[in-house]
């Protein structure tokens, strides 16, 4: 039974698979400062990377202070010589360009439509983002792009959806549903701003956090019922 009319989706490792897109931009960036990673290294560095982005969504340090840190720290950490500022710099030019989608996100953007509105909510760097986006043939498919960089305020802040469906047309909380794989920040923004939340979990990763989502799946097929598609 169709439930709702407007999906407001997370990007990254929702309809985008950022751990394949990281890893990529990482392997290709430690290369250029001499670097071959193995395992061990590129998910140190995805585990740090996530600390940061924590760090960020408490409201601890600012996007400009992770986007300083994340590899001065790093580099400092695991003896990798190198300018931290230069490597965040080359970051954001080789992410920019690495763009895949999670699997069945194609099929269910293209579902929704005509039949769903579906806005993109994305706590990532304005830039790098659009960029991702349009490669990835996501831009033409979707309705809009919120981006926290442009709105001044992150997911979960309940400001951050205000100012988000404030440019939306026909806006209706009941009719609306926020989808992403994060609870801390999707989930608990959604939960925060009185709107449904369904959790995209596709590794049934166990949720210690308390954070309750609305619906929880590990497909994004199983989101076509709810959406009537
Ligand atoms: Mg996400």
């Amino acid at each position: 039974m169709k439930k709702y009319d407007i999906l407001l989706a997370d990007a990254d490792d929702t309809l985008l698979d950022f751990a394949l897109c990281e890893k990529t931009a990482v392997t290709l960036l430690f290369k250029e400062f001499g670097v071959c990673p193995d395992d061990g290294l590129l998910s140190a560095y995805s585990e740090h990377n996530d600390q940061l982005w924590k760090r960020l969504e408490r409201g601890e340090i600012t996007i400009k202070q992770l986007v300083a840190l994340r590899f001065a720290e790093f580099f400092s950490d695991h003896n990798i010589k190198g300018d931290g500022a230069y490597a965040a710099i080359r970051y954001k030019q080789i992410l920019s360009r690495c763009a895949y989608k999670t699997e069945g996100a194609d099929e269910l953007l293209r579902r929704c439509r005509g039949k769903v509105r579906v806005y993109i909510i994305s706590n990532g760097i304005t830039d790098v983002q659009t960029s991702r986006f349009r490669l990835a043939g996501i831009t033409e498919l979707v309705d809009g792009l919120f981006l926290s960089e442009d709105l001044g305020a992150k997911k979960p802040d309940p400001v951050f959806f205000e100012k988000a469906v404030s440019s939306i047309g026909c806006f209706c909380k009941e009719k609306t549903l926020v989808y992403g794989d994060s609870l801390t920040a999707d989930i608990a923004g959604g939960n925060a701003f009185g709107i449904d939340t369904c959790w995209y979990n596709p590794h049934n990763t166990v949720n210690v956090t308390g954070i309750l989502p609305d619906y929880e799946i590990r497909d994004h097929s199983e989101l076509y019922p709810l959406l009537g598609i």
